[in-house]
């Protein structure tokens, strides 16, 4: 498939994938590739796609389904809806909301949420958990609050989010404290030793460099943005804006149970702001690894 950095329209998306047989096509090729062997005749391809949309070995007639242990598996949607919808949620700068999915594509607001949600997950498997920094390298750290999260019926609360950035890409999570005992495991677990890590004046960080970092601080109580070694935090500073407008602005209420996906899916688009074409390509043809052959032909997809 053609990649370039501009992000794909939906003429070009039409042209590319006509049909279905084009998506199912699509998603065995980039999982499985023609040449893959067959796990029951051991035999390279070539594979052919069969009247159920399933890919059958030329030898033994073994299928395969692309869609197994994807995100896409055990949905009676067409592979064409998810795609299309992946593209939709591509295509906003501070993400999208389950009314629109709904009417856009004429599902319940169940289907939507359900749908929207999966490609939230997908979105979240795609971030992973990057180690950052490097000796001399630098890195910022930094938590903020958001408030108005709804408790399952039980009033709502605030949540703590811990984010990382190298100013290239951010990793952040939800934390249940920010004080030192929960902050610092982490710090060690996802920045590497010799960095030089940038921070506000929190005193959960006062014993960074007690741990192998080197440690600026930039003061922001007294008004100090830039310390004079030239640190900052400005790039997290920067993406708590756009979550945060994310999550007021476009989800209105969200619950803690589901909130790490829309942290998650913001996280996503930052990573892929400056290539958005590989953005879609990236959602549509990078999955978990194939699931181990269980001699049984698959049941869905
Ligand atoms: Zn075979």
């Amino acid at each position: 498939m053609p990649i370039t950095q501009k992000s794909l329209s939906i003429f070009d998306f039409e042209g590319l994938f006509p049909n279905e047989d084009s998506c199912v096509s699509h998603l065995f090729n980039s999982r499985f590739g023609q040449n893959y062997a067959c796990p029951k005749c051991d035999k390279e391809g070539p594979w052919y796609l069969n009247k159920y949309k399933r890919f059958a070995c030329s030898r033994c007639g073994c299928q395969i389904s692309g869609r197994s242990g994807t995100v896409f598996s055990y949905s009676n949607h067409p592979l064409r809806t998810w795609f299309r919808a992946m593209l939709v949620f591509t295509h906003t700068r501070t993400g999208i909301s389950n009314a629109f999915i709904a009417r856009h594509f004429g599902f319940s607001h169940e289907t939507s949420w359900r749908l929207a949600n999966k490609i939230r997950s997908h979105m979240a498997w795609h971030c992973g958990t990057p180690i950052f920094g490097g000796a001399g390298e630098h890195v910022e750290i930094d938590e903020t609050l958001i408030r108005g999260i709804r408790r399952g019926g039980k009033g709502s609360c605030r949540a703590i989010i811990f984010g990382i950035s190298d100013r290239k890409r951010v990793s952040t999570m939800i934390v249940p404290k920010r004080n030192r005992a929960t902050l610092e495991p982490i710090i060690r677990a996802r920045i590497r030793p010799g960095t030089i890590i940038n921070s506000d004046g929190w005193r959960a960080y006062d014993h960074l460099s007690e741990i192998g970092f080197e440690h600026i601080k930039c003061n922001h109580k007294i008004g100090q943005w830039v310390s004079e070694e030239g640190a900052h935090t400005r790039h997290l500073d920067t993406y708590w804006t756009t979550l945060k407008r994310s999550i007021r602005g476009i989800h209105l209420h969200v619950s803690m149970d589901h909130l790490e996906k829309y942290i998650k899916e913001c996280e996503f688009r930052h990573t892929f702001r400056k290539k958005p074409a590989d953005m879609f390509w990236d959602l549509i043809s990078k999955h978990p690894p194939p699931l181990p052959f269980s001699g049984k032909r698959y049941r869905k997809g």
